[in-house]
């Protein structure tokens, strides 16, 4: 990923891809100092810009640093980033994380470097094959106790387990793995969060140690606004066998219905269809 051509906005200058390094001694290496968002650009548009530099924000605060830009300067800076790569429909990755003036735990000293990258990520957008659906596998990992992670920061550590998750999903043949949190609940894949149909309704797990996302609430408020009730709840895994229907959302995998998950099996359907219409004109708009 490292030798492309293009251009990374690196510490407030946009630099050629391929100069935009970090020394080895970096703590953010060392020890998980560092948070990074992830977001899509839609015709030259960035979805949701602003909440997403707000939770980058709100991210390095959770652990302890300042992103030294403010939100407009961020917001600037991605635009910047995808004028200078010529992309309109592409992914876009800020990233911000501890320098290598302290080698220790403690870090306070340290120079918060940020960075911008965006490369074109095409979105599925042939609702058919979307339709057939995705499946997953059970995660041997959980989402940890809010006691033990700051589980609401989108946190570069936090994906240690998810990536190990999603190595063995894709090992055992699935397109990736749902966690359940560190009390037994449903709780998100390894980077979407997850929603049921019952009886026309959805039921969406309490982001109570694990990211809320911000296509969940965008997909909360559009089903409200097509009538269709959301309830938040605990859902034991279970109770999976008792669904209609599955999707999972996110940044990433917009709106993708689910056909099984282990061996509970779902059926795309209506509420799945409208909800990834609704989507697709939102991010439009
Ligand atoms: N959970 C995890 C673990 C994620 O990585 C993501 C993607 N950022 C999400 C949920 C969905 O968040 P968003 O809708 O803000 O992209």
């Amino acid at each position: 990923f490292d030798q492309r051509d293009g251009f990374i906005w690196f510490n407030g200058a946009l630099v050629p891809w391929r100069d935009a390094k970090l020394h080895v001694l970096s703590h953010g290496l060392h020890y998980g100092s560092s948070v990074f968002e992830g977001e899509r650009a839609y015709a030259g548009k960035i979805f949701k810009s602003r909440e997403h530099s707000e939770r980058f924000k709100r991210s390095a605060e959770i652990l302890d640093f300042q992103i030294p830009y403010t939100v407009e300067e961020l917001d600037a800076a991605k635009d910047a980033t995808l004028k200078a790569n010529n992309l309109v429909n592409s992914y876009v990755r800020p990233i911000a994380w501890r320098g290598s003036e302290m080698m220790a735990v403690a870090a306070q000293n340290s120079t918060i470097h940020v960075a911008i990258a965006t490369w074109d990520w095409p979105s599925m957008f042939d609702i058919n094959t979307k339709m057939k659906g995705v499946k997953l596998d059970l995660a041997e990992y959980c989402r940890p106790d809010p006691r033990t992670a700051p589980s609401m920061a989108k946190a570069a550590g936090l994906y240690m387990i998810c990536t190990i998750s999603k190595h063995r999903a894709e090992r055992r043949g699935y397109a990736d793995a749902l966690m359940l949190d560190w009390q037994g609940r449903v709780a998100e894949c390894t980077g979407a969060n997850v929603f049921f149909v019952k009886d026309g309704a959805l039921h969406t797990p309490i982001a109570d140690c694990f990211l809320d996302g911000i296509t969940r609430r965008t997909v909360i408020d559009l089903a409200k606004a097509r009538g269709i009730e959301v309830v938040e709840r605990r859902i034991m895994p279970d109770e999976m066998s008792t669904f209609d229907e599955c999707f999972i959302c996110g940044t990433g995998a917009e709106v993708t219905p689910v056909a099984e998950i282990a061996q509970y099996k779902f059926t795309p359907g209506a509420v799945s269809r409208a909800l990834i219409e609704g989507y697709d004109k939102a991010v439009h708009a």
